[in-house]
């Protein structure tokens, strides 16, 4: 019997074969069109050399729904479906008049939902020919991710890892070696950009950094790729298998929420969740609210300006317009690492543009609160970027009147905590800070957008 036939027909039919394309329902949202006069394109970008298959996902207007291939799709059963469960212990402990339910996609090796389009780029960049897959990883959640992906898939996988979190989190680096990556602290003597930060005495390095010298190292290897790990297209719609997925579980449940509550780094596991079940709201004419929880250290949506801006997820894409806090905003050290980035990705930068969902602005401390009452009620311990989500949803079914019907929240859980230990025990022993940039530093950022 061939292994495929072995699986349960539960895992068969709940994991989606297909990802929703929201540009399809949404064409006019890429199409930003004009270029800004005013833009001085500081930085020149380097060619693009994805395949055309992941380029095409980025700008199919034509295709409502793409297949996700057979031997992508048997790869995805090894950790899908992810669980979809109600939090009722967590309800019960609040006495809120809600029904909490979440999406759980810490449960794979990687420890994060950044496995699902690691996954998927690994296999387009193989079937193109690639035998070498480089990046760069800040806190290391994408890095192990693409080790993973490529370990599955037999590639060589190559990591630049910005400095200052590689001492801070040894077991990513621990971790994507055992998954046979080779992985670099980053400013590296290898890259001249990584010459040129240890010349100037960078030597914490920064993801901007660790990006660029995967992109100038892969640009040199022949069958050599550098894969991204949010913000583009095609990366939002790998995700929304998790959405697919949900759909299918809530059917069984019998229940559709009027909240889907996710954090907000550069918005793929937002995305991810949100938008298919946004699309199935508006096919039924149901009523379905979308939220983004971001922190108030990085208030990119919140407090930020729609522009344009240097978009540096990939270096590939030289501007485009969206809420960002300015490619020179440092945002305050706090430990949700993946909600550091100063930009948010260009789709749903347009998609809030047009009041299309609502974001709101979480402090670390609360978020971490949050992420401790769901391990004490759910048994799980949240990453503190989706500690933030939880916060939200805890916030909402607080305000949520006991006379009204209950409110239904379902809220994704992108990944677990389990390496991010020393930011849950210094909130535990009180000392933390909850890092806000100033004013200040806001309007110095933002003035230098034009
Ligand atoms: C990277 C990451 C995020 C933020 O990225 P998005 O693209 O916005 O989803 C959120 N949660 C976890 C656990 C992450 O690793």
């Amino acid at each position: 019997m061939h292994i495929e036939e072995k699986r349960s027909s539960y895992q068969v039919n709940i994991v989606p074969r297909q990802w929703y394309n929201f540009i399809y329902d949404h064409p006019t949202l890429i199409n930003v069109g004009e270029i800004h006069n005013n833009y001085k394109t500081k930085k020149v970008n380097i060619a693009p050399k994805q395949p055309l298959s992941l380029m095409k996902q980025s700008f199919d207007t034509e295709t409502p729904f793409i297949d996700i291939p057979n031997d992508l799709w048997l790869k995805y059963l090894t950790f899908r479906p992810t669980p979809l469960k109600r939090a009722l212990n967590l309800e019960n402990l609040l006495s809120v008049n809600a029904q909490i339910y979440y999406k759980y996609e810490g449960a794979n090796v990687s420890g994060s939902h950044k496995l699902n389009t690691a996954l998927a780029q690994v296999y387009y960049y193989k079937l193109a020919g690639a035998k070498h897959i480089i990046t760069g990883t800040g806190a290391g959640q994408w890095g192990t991710a693409i080790a993973y992906a490529c370990k599955l898939f037999g590639l060589k996988c190559t990591v630049f890892m910005v400095n200052i979190s590689l001492s801070q989190k040894p077991q990513r680096k621990a971790m994507m070696e055992l998954m046979g990556a080779t992985v670099i602290s980053s400013p590296s003597g290898y890259t001249k950009v990584g010459k040129n930060a240890l010349n100037k005495n960078n030597k914490l390095g920064s993801l901007a950094i660790a990006t660029a010298e995967a992109i100038e190292m892969s640009n040199q290897e022949k069958y050599t790729q550098f894969a991204v790990g949010s913000g583009e297209n095609s990366v939002l719609l790998h995700q929304t298998i998790i959405g697919q997925e949900a759909l299918n579980q809530l059917q069984k449940l019998d229940v559709f929420p009027d909240q889907v509550i996710a954090c907000m780094g550069a918005g793929s596991n937002f995305a991810g969740i949100g938008l298919p079940l946004r699309m199935h709201a508006n096919k039924f004419g149901k009523n379905c609210q979308l939220i983004a929880a971001e922190p108030v250290a990085c208030p990119k949506l919140t407090r930020g300006k729609y522009t344009y801006e240097i978009n540096d997820f990939s270096g590939t894409t030289p501007i485009s317009k969206m809420y960002t806090l300015g490619q020179k905003f440092v945002a305050p050290a706090i430990h949700a690492g993946g909600l550091r980035y100063h930009g948010t990705s260009e789709f749903l930068s347009a998609m809030f543009h047009h009041k299309m969902f609502e974001a709101s602005a979480i402090k670390q401390k609360e978020a971490l609160q949050a992420g401790l009452l769901f391990m004490e009620t759910e048994g799980i311990l949240p990453a503190p970027e989706s500690a933030h989500a939880l916060a939200v949803a805890i916030q909402n079914a607080k305000k949520h009147p006991i006379s009204d019907k209950p409110l239904n929240i379902l809220v994704n859980i992108s990944g677990h905590g389990l390496f991010d230990l020393a930011a849950y025990d210094q909130f535990q022993k009180n000392i933390l800070d909850d890092d806000m940039p100033s004013e200040e530093m806001i309007k110095i950022s933002l003035a230098e957008l034009t």
